[in-house]
């Protein structure tokens, strides 16, 4: 498209380019021919005068100086009207010219003078004696009875500095001109470049140049061939020369003169030209898109850069600059345990507690800790081994073994150096560690494996806290038997599979005062499953808030029954997970089944654990505030076994401690137990706090219980937890 254009574009530059040449060529030639007349006219005047041309010295002077005056005119002469030269300028030694009537080359034209008034051209000829080429002119010189009495001949130069239409600026590099005789075809003139490649072209008359198709072309045009003829127009055709070259031709007439003058243009001139601006235009486009080509490059690679750092920033821990979690995905998919003679052991690392030491110590200081930690581990690290930063406070090593019997020294070394003090500033603070490793081939041929192996051995470790646990069977059959009881849980919660137990609470010799709701699961599948079992699990997935839900539901439900049944105040304690009663919607849902249901002589009682108390109290506080409120009261559940000390349960608004059944079971042997429970009667007592023994299973440790003034109990020997049936009959019978 756009190389048509360029080419359409030559074209067009080169005929306006031939039209302007030609106008000039006519005009010039027509006003140089018109002053040379004028010239022949006077000078044959003044010869003519009183017969001068008699005095044959003084018209002799005369031409020569008007030789000199015109530097186109080769020569002057002036002949009989026989054609016999009666002299010439002095250039010429006029006894070896021919008699111009009878001298080929000139007999045509000289005949026609004698004819007419008006100036004749002869045709352009090789003057032998000056050995140039020569355009002859003629003028018939009259008496005043019109009789020719002389004629005036002049020959112009058409070649060479002074040649007679030199200084027009009608020739440059593309253009050749002609100036042909319409009479014979014979060229008159033709520019310097034409006559250097042919220079017998004068000799003979132009024969392709026949006119006749470009006639044609005109009538094609619907365009008036005697316009052309009458030398208004100027018209262009393509055409071949006799050589074979094409060429673009552009010929106007000249009729005062009987000429036709012509430019040509050749072809393939225009071809080099066009293929020159195609090859420009090429080159522009090239660059063009070398630098489009570039600049996308340059884009490309800062955009690639872009991403890379992206990756780098999503592969990696911003603290610690380590890979995480994603940067150990795509390590993952690259990285295929290569065993050789080596044993390749993944440690994972845990720190214990660190969400308590981060709020107690602030985040900045949590923050140096995990940077500490990182740092730590480097230098446990040999160069090919790798280390990450996972969720929050977990690490993991994967580390390339020789002699796999040292694996256990170094995770014990490592264990011991990572729990070593953590200190900035002043304050210094001890953090441990749980520790789960797993080593392949022995647990597993994929890196993915060993990590989930090493994961599990963690989560064992964290049982105890402060442990590294290597990956074994019973490990691994534990975690695969909770891996199916939490499968079974996402689909069974909110069925019947579930229902609850009833645990009645005494005082004295057996009254029943209250009971514990305690929730039992037989799945279709797995058969009872302990409820110590499934409570975990479902609190470890997060099912905990769902299930906590549905039991409470399944409580009022049986609560309703009972409470129109009994006749006297009677206390219902409910257990509730901490991920339970966190969650926003506890409150309100629970004030709505209590609502509901509208018990009259029961009073509800929600056991909650120690655990609870380390989350956000701010939040926790106000809740049991409202719960207060409706008439709840609070126990805590396993009381002994956790941190709590005096002076903080004094601020939490409890109104029972139950006594964990780790202590009555010991109570007989152990003297420690005795004095703890001792203890937890006498902060009951201090803080208004009723206290119960849980897990009492024989006569004697609830008469130790009583002798210590603890007065409430709940256990094996009293009863084990009954379904609704058996209660209310037990219930019945007192
Ligand atoms: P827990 O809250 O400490 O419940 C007391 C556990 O001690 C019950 O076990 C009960 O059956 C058992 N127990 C009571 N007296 C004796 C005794 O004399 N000897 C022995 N060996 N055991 C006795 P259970 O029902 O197996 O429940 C285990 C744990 O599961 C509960 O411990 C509680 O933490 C959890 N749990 C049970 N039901 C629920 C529930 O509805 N919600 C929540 N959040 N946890 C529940
Ligand atoms: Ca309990
Ligand atoms: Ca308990």
């Amino acid at each position: 498209m756009l190389s048509k254009l360029t080419w359409d574009e030559i074209l067009e530059d080169n005929a306006q380019n031939q039209r302007s040449v030609i106008n000039l060529l006519s005009s010039s030639m027509v006003a140089t021919l018109n002053a040379q007349a004028n010239l022949l006219d006077l000078v044959g005047d003044s010869l003519l005068d009183d017969q001068n041309y008699m005095d044959e010295e003084k018209s002799i002077r005369l031409l020569s100086k008007l030789l000199n005056n015109n530097p186109a005119i080769i020569a002057f002469g002036l002949a009989q009207p026989d054609g016999h030269l009666i002299f010439t300028s002095d250039n010429l030694n006029r006894n070896n010219l021919p008699n111009l009537a009878h001298y080929p080359a000139s007999a045509d034209s000289f005949a026609e003078t004698l004819l007419q008034n008006n100036m004749v051209l002869g045709r352009t000829y090789l003057m032998p004696t000056l050995q140039e080429w020569v355009m002859p002119i003629r003028k018939a010189l009259r008496d005043e009875n019109n009789q020719v009495v002389a004629v005036m001949t002049a020959g112009l130069r058409v070649s060479g500095r002074d040649a007679f239409l030199e200084g027009n600026g009608l020739e440059d590099s593309s253009n050749a001109i002609f100036i042909v005789r319409e009479v014979d075809k014979y060229p008159q003139y033709v520019s310097p470049t034409v006559l250097a490649n042919d220079s017998e072209i004068y000799n003979s008359a132009i024969p392709d140049l026949t006119y006749d198709h470009v006639i044609d072309t005109l009538a094609q045009q619907d365009m008036p061939k005697t316009d052309l003829y009458l030398g208004k127009i100027s018209h262009s055709v393509a055409y071949t020369n006799r050589y074979g070259d094409k060429q673009i031709l552009t010929l106007k007439f000249i009729p005062q003169y009987n000429l036709w003058g012509v430019t040509t243009t050749s072809q393939s001139l225009l071809v080099t030209r066009f293929l020159h601006s195609f090859w420009l235009f090429l080159g522009c486009f090239l660059t063009v898109i070398a630098v489009i080509f570039y600049l996308f490059k340059r884009i490309i690679h800062s955009e690639q850069q872009h991403i890379q750092q992206l990756q780098y920033k999503t592969q990696h821990q911003e603290l610690t600059k380590l890979p995480n979690m994603y940067g150990l995905k795509a390590v993952l998919t690259e990285n295929e345990l290569c065993y050789g003679p080596n044993h390749i052991a993944v440690i994972y690392i845990d720190i214990d507690n660190f969400k308590s030491a981060n709020e107690s110590y602030g985040t900045d200081f949590g923050d140096q800790i995990l940077i500490d930690v990182a740092s730590r581990l480097k230098m446990h690290k040999a160069e090919k081994d790798l280390i990450f930063h996972l969720n929050g406070d977990e690490y993991l090593m994967k580390k390339a073994f020789s002699d796999p019997s040292r694996i256990e020294e170094f995770v014990s070394n490592l264990h011991r150096f990572l729990s070593q003090p953590y200190s900035r500033n002043s304050a210094e603070i001890i953090l441990t560690m749980s520790i789960g490793v797993a080593f392949s081939p022995e647990h597993g041929k994929s890196f993915e494996n060993i990590i989930q192996a090493a994961e599990i051995a963690m989560f064992e470790a964290k049982k105890q806290k402060n442990h590294f646990v290597f990956f074994g069977d019973d490990i691994y059959q534990t975690y695969q038997e909770n891996l199916q009881i939490e499968q079974q849980l996402k689909h069974s919660i909110g069925s019947d599979e579930f229902f609850m137990n009833y645990q009645p609470q005494v005082i004295n010799d057996g009254e029943i005062i209250g009971i514990e709701a305690l929730a039992r699961w037989d799945n279709a599948t797995l058969g009872l499953v302990r409820p110590d079992k499934f409570i975990k699990i479902a609190e470890s997935s997060g099912l905990m808030p769902r299930l906590g839900m549905h039991i409470l539901t399944m409580i009022f439900t049986d609560l309703k029954d009972i409470d129109r049944q009994i006749d006297r105040p009677f206390s219902v304690s409910i257990n509730i997970s901490a991920s339970q009663f966190l969650q926003h919607d506890f409150y309100p849902v629970f004030e709505a089944l209590h609502k509901t249901a509208a018990l009259q002589q029961i009073k509800i009682c929600l056991e909650l654990t120690e655990s609870l108390f380390i989350e956000d109290t701010e939040y926790i506080l106000p809740v049991i505030e409202k719960l207060h409120a409706l008439g709840i009261s609070i126990s805590l559940d396993d009381f002994g076994t956790g941190f709590s000390s005096l002076s903080m349960l004094r601020k939490l608004p409890i109104d029972e401690l139950k006594i964990d059944k780790s202590f009555i079971d010991s109570l007989i042997d152990d003297e420690t137990s005795r004095k703890m429970i001792q203890n937890i009667i006498s902060i009951g007592e201090i803080l208004d706090m009723s206290v119960i023994a849980e897990g009492v299973e024989t006569l004697e440790q609830t008469q130790v219980l009583k002798s210590i003034n603890c007065h409430r109990f709940q256990g094996y020997y009293f009863s084990k937890p009954l379904v609704w049936d058996q209660l209310k009959e037990k219930l019945m019978s007192q």
